[in-house]
């Protein structure tokens, strides 16, 4: 049964458990996955009936997230920090990181909201996205609500990296697995050509991040084949780069790493190691630590 079918039964069945972790490669859809739900949830039918108060109130909400229009629908302190979002629903609230990391503030917040009764559907619901960039405080912040899940709400937070959460966040969650997406779905959503689906690893976003940098897959193709000062100079380029240049990057690099160790085209000793610091690399920057893109020894 696919993790799609899984969540509707539950609703179904009104069986959502209080904390779910939904995980999965990034651009696979786990976002989507997850506010649908969450409509169905307040709701009370499976991803909601987009009839009632509280759909329609959940569906403006997504609309002005999709538009992008996040000033509107931003919660910030009274010290004017940026907490979450939230829109016209009263019962739910999305968790997003401040910046390059979530804080323990917004972490804080969320448990403020919380303690407050449902108003207009019988739960409440807190999605938290990138459950990855939470730092060390807020994932002891959050472990403790976890550990005593408030009445009538679900927590629901979506990584595509489970292993920066702390195992004992994990064990309290319900785990559920997204699939990547086939090629030709990544083709068709994306409208990628062959070698850009073929390269995303099934996520959507990753294809058209890869349609719209270019370069940044030139770099990581020339990288291997290059001597150890050509690919210094690569280096030097890539850490002039955004953040997801530099995560598409090591993306890329891990995987014709990966593909060349296959074909036995490296040095097996020699792609072990550059593996495990495109590793450390990848989760350091997913805890917004800054790169110097360590790839020498
Ligand atoms: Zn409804």
């Amino acid at each position: 049964m696919g993790v799609r079918d899984f969540l509707e039964k539950a609703q179904r069945l009104n069986r959502i458990p209080n904390a779910l972790l939904l995980y999965g490669e990034e651009g696979v859809g786990k976002s989507t996955l997850a506010l649908e739900l969450s409509r169905g949830i307040l709701c009370g039918k499976p991803w909601g009936c987009n009839n009632c108060k509280s759909c329609k109130s959940f569906n403006s909400f997504l609309n002005k997230l999709k538009g992008g229009s996040l000033k509107e629908i931003s919660y910030l302190s009274e010290e004017g920090k940026f907490l979450y979002l939230m829109g016209e629903h009263p019962d739910f609230i999305l968790l997003i990181p401040d910046g390059a990391t979530l804080k323990i503030e917004q972490v804080r917040a969320m448990e403020e909201f919380l303690d407050l009764r449902p108003v207009l559907s019988k739960k409440k619901v807190v999605l938290i996205e990138k459950g990855e960039r939470m730092e060390p405080p807020s994932q002891n912040a959050l472990l403790k609500t976890l550990e005593e899940p408030p009445f009538n709400s679900t927590i629901i937070i979506t990584t595509s990296r489970r292993e920066n959460l702390l195992k004992t966040i994990q064990s309290r969650c319900f785990n559920l697995y997204v699939e990547p997406l086939k090629v030709e779905k990544v083709k068709e959503i994306a409208k990628v050509s062959q070698e850009v689906a073929e390269l995303s690893g099934g996520s959507v976003s990753r294809a058209k991040l890869l349609k719209e940098r270019e370069e940044v897959l030139h770099l990581a193709k020339n990288f291997l084949n290059s001597e150890p000062f050509k690919r210094y100079e690569i280096l030097k380029a890539v850490e002039g780069k955004d953040l997801e240049d530099r995560e598409l990057f090591l993306y890329l690099l891990e995987l014709f790493t990966l593909k060349s160790l296959k074909e036995g085209g490296e040095d097996y000793e020699e792609a072990l190691n550059l593996l495990n610091r495109i590793g450390e690399n990848l989760s350091a920057l997913k805890r917004g630590v800054k790169l110097s893109l360590s790839l020498f020894p």
